[in-house]
């Protein structure tokens, strides 16, 4: 079976099926590695806007994460706060734009305490909205990212970067932020990549995951240099279906598409076995 990697998936115990069954379904599927992002605390049940909200989160998910990792998945698991978050304090819990920084950063100290003890590896998502919103909003969201960014420095972690999809100019506005901190390129992942953004990002030296739905999955894998790598960005909740596609599904159509040519199938592995191992450091047992 062509080991497969999902760089970007999401389990939620309370409205899906949960990690182990996520990570049954992916292993029985040729799945060997998954990072594991966080939801926001109100996808878990877990209201409040303040920082035990975001704690208690979590460590949900980094339970979650050790349940997949039972399964047999090898796992890097990440939590974050979510640049859509900026926006939903501020419409529904009536925080303003400040007080959302300030609790952002919290957060982020927190999560950083969290990597310490070992409970999560990572930070995501983390980033910019990708819809248009107030711009004090997106320089929240954006101070976050920063922080974020210089925790992964400090702690050699990996982030996932939720972006607006602008071409180059959404990588050059994450580069120069980098070059500032001297962050590890190899470390900052660019989720949910537009082919271009994909190929731009790591042409500079970043990680980027492409979206491994049907559409894409298929002409990424046949025109694209395989300097990338695939995500499922699965919800795990039946009320959201509009989610991209399933890790096992993903997988699937992986293993398909890499049956046409030996050149697909070098492309396949080294999308999932060589690029997953640069940033994390992991390779197949
Ligand atoms: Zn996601």
């Amino acid at each position: 079976m062509i080991p497969v990697a999902d760089s970007h998936a999401h389990v939620n115990p309370v409205r899906g099926l949960g990690a182990g069954e996520v990570a049954r379904r992916f292993r029985n599927a040729g799945g060997w590695f998954i990072a594991l992002v966080s939801l926001q605390p109100s996808a878990y049940g877990v209201e409040g806007s303040n920082v035990e909200a975001y704690v208690q989160a979590a460590l949900i998910h980094a339970r979650e994460c050790g349940r997949a990792r039972e399964e047999g998945l090898r796992v890097y698991c990440l939590a974050g706060f979510h640049p859509a978050e900026v926006d939903k304090l501020i419409d529904r819990n009536g925080l303003k734009p400040l007080e959302v920084l300030e609790l952002g950063f919290k957060v982020l100290e927190e999560l950083s305490k969290l990597v310490d003890r070992g409970e999560i590896d990572g930070i995501g998502e983390v980033g910019r909205q990708h819809y248009r919103t107030a711009s004090e909003r997106v320089l929240v969201a954006n101070m976050i990212l920063e922080k974020a960014m210089e925790i992964a420095r400090d702690k050699d972690i990996v982030v996932h970067m939720h972006l607006e999809q602008a071409g180059e100019a959404t990588v050059e506005l994450v580069d120069v932020i980098t070059r500032r901190l001297n962050a590890k390129k190899e470390k900052l992942v660019f989720h949910h990549a537009e082919p271009r953004v994909a190929a731009e990002a790591t042409r500079r030296g970043y990680q980027a995951t492409i979206p491994g739905i049907p559409k894409l999955l298929e002409h990424v894998l046949e025109n694209l240099e395989p300097t990338y790598t695939l995500e499922s960005d699965y919800l795990d909740d039946p009320k959201r279906p509009g989610a991209v596609t399933t890790p096992w599904d993903m997988a699937n159509n992986i293993a398909r598409i890499a049956t046409k040519s030996k050149d697909i199938e070098e492309k396949v592995y080294r999308i999932n076995v060589d690029n997953i191992a640069k940033t994390y450091s992991v390779r197949p047992p």
